[in-house]
């Protein structure tokens, strides 16, 4: 095994930690629980403190096991390198300050993980500007950017609502502009889309979603695809211009926002996450396979007033998931009808559990405005698109005609 590209996704998941010398022969990658890593050569600890000797430090700012999940993932996304973190909002969390500064201005889409959406308004009170646009529709991105605008973040399919940012034209608009393209891969994960693929800059994956899969563990992670020219960055700092231009970002992503915040991922969430892994396209397939079925299903029945699914021909951005993605994923949305009351729906499903996570292994739903959203407001909500009974599916890896007949009594009644 030289070569990873040549494989395939999953051969390639499977593999990667053989590239590496493999300790004891194990076939996984050993949970290395140590914080702290002893040199016999005071010297050599100094040398791996400057940067110029490779080797670990200290747990916060590496771990083995951490690391190699961290190769899996750059080989996920074909991408240059990646550092984790403890979730998907510490990789947000340590994007945002790790690379804006006050005065900055940051195009955002306004379709956004709720969580997302809160902290651009801390982020805001901190004297960054942030414009929210509705992103699938390049030209509003264009409309937006200012002499100060560093940044643009979108989501590829937003949660819960399921619109789809105009990823390849604002991909073209940003390299044009010399703007870093920062995209929220979590929803299609690298299965169904390699966000480089259109000019990414940066990736950002929830790993507790479908990387993991199970709902065990939580991670995030920043993949940078090495398509960024970082000596037009202004906000790198000297002490991380020493390195090769392709590091700058990386290098002081790694200091300023993981080892100074201090949001490491821990081992054994990185196993965890690392034998998920594995069986990610599996798992997708099937949730693809299932929420195309629901989504039919639920499009056609009279009670339901909306359905939102990438796989519907009646997706306002059906035709760019159909070009960009591998298949449409696990995750949908749909409204009932007036008079139809979303938690009298919701207790009558049998095997889909209320529970908020997403790319589980088990058919998770919730009612949006009144849980993840409700910190929003109604006014808030309205603008982003979610009505108060949306309710958001994230389909399981169960039998098809298991969920099928699910969410048909449910409406039965
Ligand atoms: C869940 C999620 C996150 C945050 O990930 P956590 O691991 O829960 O912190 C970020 N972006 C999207 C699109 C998500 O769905």
């Amino acid at each position: 095994m030289k070569d990873s590209k040549k494989f395939g996704f999953t051969t390639t998941i499977l593999h990667s930690d053989r590239q590496k010398s493999i300790e004891h022969g194990s076939l996984h990658k050993p949970v290395h629980t140590s914080v702290a890593y002893g040199y016999s050569d005071a010297r050599e600890l100094a040398a791996v403190f400057q940067g110029k000797k490779a080797g670990y430090r200290y747990g916060r700012q590496g771990n083995p096991t951490v690391n190699a999940l961290e190769e899996k993932i750059t080989r996920m996304e074909d991408g240059f390198s990646t550092l984790c973190f403890s979730t998907g909002m510490a990789a947000i969390g340590a994007l945002m300050q790790g690379l804006l500064r006050s005065g900055d201005h940051v195009i955002s889409s306004a379709f956004l993980f709720g969580n997302t959406n809160s902290l651009w308004q801390t982020v805001q009170a901190q004297g960054m500007a942030v414009s929210f646009v509705d992103a699938t529709d390049v030209a509003n991105v264009e409309q937006a950017i200012t002499p100060a605008t560093r940044m643009v973040f979108v989501e590829t399919i937003a949660n819960p609502r399921t619109q789809i940012a105009d990823l390849a034209r604002i991909g073209a608009l940003c390299q044009q502009r010399g703007i870093l393209y920062v995209v929220d891969n979590t929803i299609t994960s690298p299965y169904l889309f390699r966000p480089k693929s259109v000019g990414a800059s940066l990736v950002v994956n929830a790993l507790t979603k479908s990387i993991g899969g199970h709902g065990n563990a939580l991670g995030g992670s920043l993949t940078d695809t090495g398509l960024f020219d970082w000596t037009r960055y202004p906000n790198i700092a000297e002490t991380y211009q020493r390195f090769v231009p392709q590091q700058w970002g990386m290098a002081q992503l790694r200091a300023k926002a993981l080892r100074d915040f201090g949001a490491a991922l821990g081992p054994e969430a990185a196993h965890h996450l690392a034998v998920g892994a594995e069986t990610m396209a599996l798992r997708i397939e099937r949730q693809s396979v299932s929420a195309l079925a629901l989504a039919t299903m639920l499009a056609a029945d009279a009670r339901v007033a909306a359905v939102y699914y990438p796989g519907l021909s009646s997706h306002p951005q059906h035709n760019i998931a159909t070009e960009l993605f591998k298949a449409y994923g696990g995750l949908f949305s749909f409204e009932l009808k007036d008079g139809i009351d979303c938690f009298d729906y919701l207790n009558r499903l049998e095997l889909a559990i209320p529970a908020s996570n997403l790319g589980d292994t088990r058919t998770l739903v919730i009612p949006v405005a009144h849980t993840i959203f409700h910190e929003m407001g109604p006014q808030r909500r309205a603008s982003m698109g979610i009505a108060e009974s949306l309710i958001r599916v994230s389909v399981g890896i169960e039998e098809t005609d298991d969920l099928l007949q699910d969410f048909t009594q449910a409406l039965r009644h």
